[in-house]
């Protein structure tokens, strides 16, 4: 259990909602709260991501173990999780709602939870109608739980269409804005002026918490001063070969190069000969594909013998899209992609995105009018 969680924002693939998951009696197991149910959790969040070893990132209301004790119908639950706390496997504070919803916007990992967070709408606009960033555990066949992609709804309230007004107000530029994601704190390294602090570092322990944004400036949670820059994080992207919808290998490429993969790609390259089984191989071309990643973008080039690469988008709300055969030239190798090289061998990117593809995206989901709201509420 313990090696599938993180506070690593690098290397989680979802956040999770952990009181809302505990407390969840749909999910099975008797009692008000039980940590079986993350267990499922963690089934379905193996499944979804095609990844034996994903990483979760939990996020937890101090009350979860604090307040209604008695609730767990084992003991061994509120050990195991005071355990976690004390290991920075679990952030726990007073108001996970908030961090979550605030981790979600910085980072752009999907958050698991059946919480649709309509109290929040006002100050976080972008929830309103939003089909992307949350998941839903659902209870599945045989005991088991499913993650459901969830469409948030537009929540109808007076106070939302009073704060969409506000907000259109800052669109005109006579209230500053905050409409994007902090990329700016995302992509660098931060340091607590507490010199026993490790909370934020990266080179010392091994989860490094991402800051919490207070005022605007990146905050220390634990001793309340604002951290200072510690230069830039190492962009990286990771990217998975699956055979047959297994997960053979994981490769870690970093921002500013070029990597050839195929049979035989050379010095550089990530070689599949020895990684997908010798009959298999015989429709890789030695330099099969390019990826070049630039300014947090990752491209691909099909440099295959016969054009024979296709894409597709594994991350929208129906599933997987249809392969395409990818042009001449580059194309984006974005987040959730998955690039077939021959049948049944695929390079997939995890769901996580750079901090660049995220701002890119957030320049188009815009908040809806300020009328949006209304219009719902008459119905
Ligand atoms: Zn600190």
């Amino acid at each position: 259990m313990d090696k599938h969680l993180t506070t690593d924002f690098h290397e989680a693939c979802f956040l999770v909602d952990l009181s809302n998951v505990v407390r969840d009696r749909r999910l099975g197991e008797p009692g008000a709260r039980s940590l079986r149910r993350l267990r499922l959790l963690v089934e379905a969040a193996k499944a979804l991501a095609r990844d034996p070893d994903v990483k979760l990132y939990l996020v937890a209301d101090t009350s979860l173990r604090h307040g209604g004790r008695r609730e767990f119908g084992d003991p061994a639950d509120i050990r195991l999780l005071g355990s976690w706390v004390r290991r920075g496997l679990v952030e726990e504070l007073p108001d996970a709602d908030d961090r979550l919803l605030e981790l979600c916007e910085l980072t752009g990992i999907p958050v698991v939870t059946g919480d649709r967070f309509r109290g929040a709408r006002g100050e976080r606009p972008w929830l309103q109608g939003n089909t992307d960033d949350f998941l839903e555990p659902l209870p599945g066949p045989g005991g088991t739980v499913r993650l459901v992609p969830v469409d948030m709804g537009v929540a109808a309230a007076v106070a939302i269409s009073m704060k969409l007004e506000e907000d259109a107000l800052k669109k005109q530029g006579l209230l500053d804005s905050r409409r994007r994601p902090r990329f700016d704190v995302v992509s660098r390294n931060w340091r607590c002026e507490d010199r026993r602090c490790t909370l934020y570092d990266t080179a010392r322990g091994a989860a490094a918490l991402l800051p919490r944004m207070r005022r605007g400036a990146p905050t220390c949670e634990v001793h309340g001063g604002v951290l200072s820059d510690d230069g830039p994080r190492t962009a990286t992207v990771q990217l998975k070969l699956l055979l047959d919808g297994e997960l053979k290998a994981r490769f870690t490429l970093e921002n500013g190069t070029t990597v050839p993969v195929g049979r035989a790609p050379g010095p550089a390259g990530i070689a599949l000969h020895g990684l997908v089984p010798p009959e298999r191989t015989a429709g890789l071309s030695r330099v099969h594909v390019s990826l070049r990643i630039s300014d947090g973008i990752v491209h691909v080039l099909d440099r295959s013998s016969y054009a024979t690469t296709r894409w597709r988008s594994s991350a929208g709300r129906g599933g997987p899209g249809a392969w395409r055969a990818l042009g001449t030239a580059e194309e984006r190798f974005g987040g959730g992609d998955e690039i077939l090289l021959v049948e049944g061998v695929v390079l997939a990117r995890s769901g996580r995105r750079f901090p660049t593809e995220l701002a890119q995206e957030w320049q188009r989901r815009r908040p809806l009018p300020p009328g949006a709201a209304d219009v719902t509420r008459k119905h």
